[in-house]
């Protein structure tokens, strides 16, 4: 007979975070994966693509969807956006509905719970009360009650601070807990690969978003046009800042190309961290005038397949 406990067995899944926008989603993810991978801001909206972190422990590997959030839409964008919620919900084992506590349950809560009331799989469902910080204990179970009333299926739920980092543990036990036996997806070379370009692209964004403030807010993207490996150990980005008018571009460039240098140095030295290694940032500015509604610019951000 062999000694100790036996072997838990491995699991593996797809995890997708949903919730409206400015619930803590991005701030959640980096908590638990401990490294910069979704774009935060203190603006709704920021995190627009579908993207992935994965979590690899001793026991288990955990892939989120960190799904763009969900609401009604009004242009082309907004309605790619909610197909991308339906697609990201497709093939996932677990869905992380997390909702922020400080508030009340809004119209846009009740629409997702009801989209999540209308999922057909058999999905395990985690209700993930964040910001509970901000909350003395009647108002965290009031909240909870609120919450949890809104879904009719089987569910599981916690309180968590994404921030203080309060109930992770136990959130990524849950999670773990809810996924099926089976191997691990992604080795962690295949995770640099994979994701180092979008996630260059959202830490470009972002530090266009927080330099500007608001200047400029929704109506810009990034595109990444060129990410080498250099043999001496650098990687080499170039990349598109995609704007909607010529006064954004004025904004972005700044008087003698100053704002756009410190979007590239804030840039860069986020990448650095992320990717450990010296990075070479060459930023451009476009006007593309109704991008929003251009099918390949969506494409190429990964808004549209064909
Ligand atoms: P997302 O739009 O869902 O990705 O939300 P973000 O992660 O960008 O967070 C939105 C805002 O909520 C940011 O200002 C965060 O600092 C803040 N936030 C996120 N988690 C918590 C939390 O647990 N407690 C508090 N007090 N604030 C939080
Ligand atoms: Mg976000």
């Amino acid at each position: 007979m062999p000694n100790g406990p036996p072997m838990p067995e491995f699991r593996s899944g797809f995890v997708a975070v949903v919730g409206r926008p400015n619930v803590g989603k991005s701030t959640l993810i980096n908590a638990l994966l401990g490294q910069k991978v979704a774009a935060v801001s203190p603006r709704p909206q920021t995190t627009r693509r579908r993207q992935l972190g994965i979590l690899t422990t001793e026991a288990a590997q955990l892939i989120f969807v960190d799904t763009p959030g969900i609401h009604r839409p009004r242009h082309q964008l907004g309605q790619l956006l909610n197909q991308e919620v339906e697609e990201a919900l497709r093939g996932i084992d677990v869905v992380l509905w997390l909702v922020d506590a400080a508030l009340e349950p809004s119209q846009e809560d009740l629409y997702v719970a009801s989209r999540l009331d209308r999922l057909e799989r058999v999905v395990s469902l985690v209700l993930a009360l964040n910001k509970s910080d901000l909350l003395d204990r009647a108002t965290r179970t009031e909240r909870a009650a609120q919450y949890g009333n809104l879904l009719h299926h089987e569910f599981m739920s916690i309180p968590i601070s994404a921030i203080r980092g309060d109930g992770l543990k136990d959130l990524t036990g849950m999670l773990i807990r809810a996924c099926p036996v089976r191997p691990a997806e992604y080795d962690e070379e295949q995770l640099t690969d994979l994701f180092e370009r979008d996630i260059a692209a959202d830490l470009i964004r972002e530090a266009a978003l927080i330099l500007l403030r608001d200047e400029v807010p929704h109506a810009m993207a990034v595109l990444i046009d060129e990410f080498k490996e250099r043999t001496n150990g650098v990687a080499y980005i170039a990349a598109t800042i995609l704007v909607e008018r010529d006064s954004q571009k004025g904004i972005v460039i700044g008087s003698g190309g100053k704002m756009l240098k410190q979007i590239g140095t804030s840039a860069r030295r986020e990448i650095e961290t992320m990717v450990g290694r010296k990075v070479f940032l060459e930023l451009r500015v476009k006007v593309e005038k109704d991008w929003r509604n251009s099918d390949a610019i969506l494409r190429r951000l990964g808004y549209k397949r064909d």
